[in-house]
């Protein structure tokens, strides 16, 4: 079954930390919502690989997403190579999300922005109708191939879908929308989504990381405290829900203008 809006993040639980309620609100409100980590977690100070999938499962429980799924992208060096690309078109063929929530384009993690780039290529990618997956294998050693081989070159636009893929081969699909997730830079949002409901919840998600939020030795001058996490992760969401006049609120940037029907119905007070 397809699902409705997939959130692409570079780590394990940076979802969590910058569009876990919006998430959640979309799940509530009866959406399949999915959650696609690049890396796998390994080069965290604290805790291993193993440790951080399965809070990561209990986080998505918590979420009420209905997938989830690590790439096996090295940690620390996530980069828009072709072999990453079409591991991603591959999901987004497969899991069809109408929106796709990405990191923000810019930030001090070399990971995040890149898999900002990274997502946004392999979506244009993955609505290419005579990019075939079958003939042209992730592995690093076709790269070239794939770009210059016939499955790619023979493409002639994406509307055209003529003899382009065998019946057995993933359909293309690129997302309706793109919206960014920017809590992790300080850019103004064009949009907040009020998560007052969901706050305590997608809380309670980002805690589900025991080896990275508990408090104890390891990392302790790099982590914060615990009760400072709640602190911080409590104030950026006031501050973001104050602007939308709201108690709670997680920050998107779209590129795209925004088009009102109704303009009496528009929210958010000016005065
Ligand atoms: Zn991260």
């Amino acid at each position: 079954m397809a699902i409705d809006i997939l959130a692409l993040a570079a780590h394990r639980d940076d979802v969590e930390q910058t569009c876990g309620g919006t998430l959640l609100k979309m799940a509530e409100r009866g959406y399949r919502a999915g959650i696609l980590d690049l890396t796998q977690g390994e080069m965290g100070t604290r805790g291993t690989a193993e440790e951080r999938a399965s809070e990561a499962a209990d986080a998505a429980r918590i979420l009420k997403v209905s997938w989830r799924e690590a790439l096996g992208i090295p940690d620390g060096c996530v980069e828009n190579t072709w072999e990453n690309r079409l591991k991603v078109v591959r999901v987004l063929r497969e899991q069809c999300p109408r929106v796709l929530i990405l990191p923000y384009w810019e930030g001090r993690h070399p990971d995040h922005y890149t898999a900002s780039i990274l997502g946004y290529e392999a979506s244009f990618l993955a609505g290419l109708a005579k990019l075939d997956l079958d003939q042209v294998s992730v592995g690093q050693r076709f790269a070239d191939k794939a770009l210059k081989g016939r499955s790619f070159s023979r493409a002639g636009g994406d509307s055209d879908k003529s003899g382009a893929l065998a019946p057995e081969s993933l359909a293309p699909h690129r997302p309706f929308k793109i919206i960014y997730a920017s809590l992790y830079r300080d850019v103004r949002p064009t949009f907040v989504v009020d998560i007052t409901d969901q706050f305590e919840t997608r809380f309670a998600a980002l805690m589900a990381y025991k080896s990275q939020f508990t408090d104890q030795e390891a990392g302790s001058g790099i982590f914060p405290a615990q009760k400072e996490i709640r602190a911080r992760v409590e104030s950026m969401a006031r501050y973001y829900g104050t602007l939308g006049g709201v108690t709670y609120a997680e920050p998107f940037v779209q590129k795209e203008i925004g088009l009102v029907d109704d303009v009496l119905a528009i929210p958010v007070k000016s005065i």
